[in-house]
């Protein structure tokens, strides 16, 4: 018998590939499920047998019950899952779910995540359902103001689930109707937000909450690029900005249920008041850095929530770091590879290669964290990796 319980992961991802390590350290074992044998989290993590991963989606009920079998605890490290299935499987005490499947349901539409938070007091943009019609959208647009972010409800992310519409000639209506697809959409008003913030927030079983430090993100065509720690933001209205970034996280975490890490993404406004974007029920890019940066990774603190495990401190132990991503340029890995030997002469700069096969435009195939004992000395860090990333020195 191990002598920590095993936890399942739905989702065979970066995440949980950088969940493998703090697992390693504290001797938890870790089963996957997703399609593929050879997923990133796969690649580094040998089931103890009899476990085996799973080769399967993790929308599939037959293969979310065999993980269960081999489990303890389930958590997830997407939000895209079947969470009706995790909610039988919590019911009839097959394993117990982290975080609660009511909120990974809420979560996965972002209409009804937005309306719940705000229900509760969190601010947030303006935001409508929408019609998938030219009127629909018309009208929307009259109410909210262009440009207006035309955004899917369900299976969204990086960004490929938003369209920003600058005119609501038929042209551009059709353009951004195409590009979302089937799925159901809804409206939000354009957010001129000064800068990004994201805040990761650990809650345990107990109920026990701890926030990290804020963090700058930046974000290009909606996808995150690099995320910058500690938040700076100087001048009126800006005081304390960290403090309330990380007050209004752990608020809106604890208007959900269930244990493990969020991901808390907000829009810093130029009289300095915090809009809250979106929330991550898991691991989340924007808290990459703390593997290094941070006194406890989010991947550990994850891990420790949902077994009821102490938490660990959040505190930053570096005056400044960077996390840029490397995202695919074209088809090519040998690309990839440049960026990531970019960061190897740089001291404090490490390398996260998440071992994709297949590299496309835009795709995250690793990221780079820097850290520094300074800002000017980051910057100074982050320049030669930058200018390997040919997009963003452009
Ligand atoms: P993630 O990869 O973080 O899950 P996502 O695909 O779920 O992203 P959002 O977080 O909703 O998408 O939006 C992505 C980015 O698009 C935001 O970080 C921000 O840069 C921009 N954005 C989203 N909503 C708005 C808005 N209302 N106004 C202005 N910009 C916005
Ligand atoms: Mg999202
Ligand atoms: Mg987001």
């Amino acid at each position: 018998m191990p002598a920590r319980r095993t936890v399942g992961i739905l989702g065979g991802g970066q995440l949980g590939r950088m969940l493998a390590h703090p697992a390693a350290l504290l001797g938890v074992p870790l089963v996957i499920l997703d399609a593929g044998l050879s997923t990133p989290a796969k690649q580094v993590l040998a089931p103890i047998p009899p476990q085996t991963h799973i080769d399967g989606p993790f929308t599939s009920s037959t293969h979310i019950r065999e993980l269960a079998a081999q489990c303890d605890v389930l958590t997830v490290e997407i939000e895209h899952v079947n969470a009706d299935v995790l909610e039988e499987i919590e019911k009839e005490g097959l394993c117990e779910v982290q975080p609660s499947p009511r909120t990974i349901r809420l979560i996965q539409d972002k209409y009804l995540q937005k309306e719940y938070l705000a229900s509760k007091g969190v601010a947030v943009a303006p935001f409508e359902k929408v019609e998938k019609t030219e009127e629909g959208i018309k009208g929307v647009a009259a109410r909210l103001g262009l440009p207006l972010m035309l955004k899917a409800r369900t299976l969204a992310y990086d960004g490929r689930g938003n369209s920003p519409l600058q005119s609501v000639e038929s042209g551009d209506i059709q353009k951004s109707l195409e590009f979302l697809g089937d799925r159901p959409l809804y409206a939000e008003g354009w957010a001129p937000f000064v800068k990004e913030v994201a805040v990761m927030v650990v809650r345990n079983t107990k109920g026990e909450v701890r926030s990290y430090d804020a963090v700058e993100t930046i974000h290009r065509e909606s996808i995150l690029r690099v995320a910058l720690a500690p938040l700076r933001a100087a001048g009126k209205g800006m005081e304390n900005v960290n403090e309330r970034a990380r007050e209004l996280a752990e608020k809106a975490v604890g208007c959900l249920e269930g244990a493990g890490i969020f991901g808390v993404e907000m829009f810093l406004m130029e009289d300095g008041s915090l809009l809250l974007n979106e929330i991550a029920p898991r691991p989340h890019n924007s808290g990459h850095h703390t593997i290094e940066a941070c006194s406890t990774s989010q991947y550990e603190n994850h891990l420790r929530a949902i077994l009821s495990l102490p938490l660990g401190d959040t505190s930053l132990i570096v005056p400044s770091a960077a996390m840029i991503n490397i995202l695919g340029v074209s088809s090519s890995l040998s690309d990839v590879y440049a960026m990531a030997d970019a960061a190897l002469p740089i001291p404090g700069a490490k390398a996260h290669l998440y071992g994709k096969a297949e590299s496309r435009k835009a795709r995250k195939m690793g990221h780079i964290t820097i850290t520094a004992g300074s800002d000017a000395s980051l910057r100074e860090k982050m320049r030669p990796v930058l200018l390997a990333q040919s997009d963003l020195s452009a």
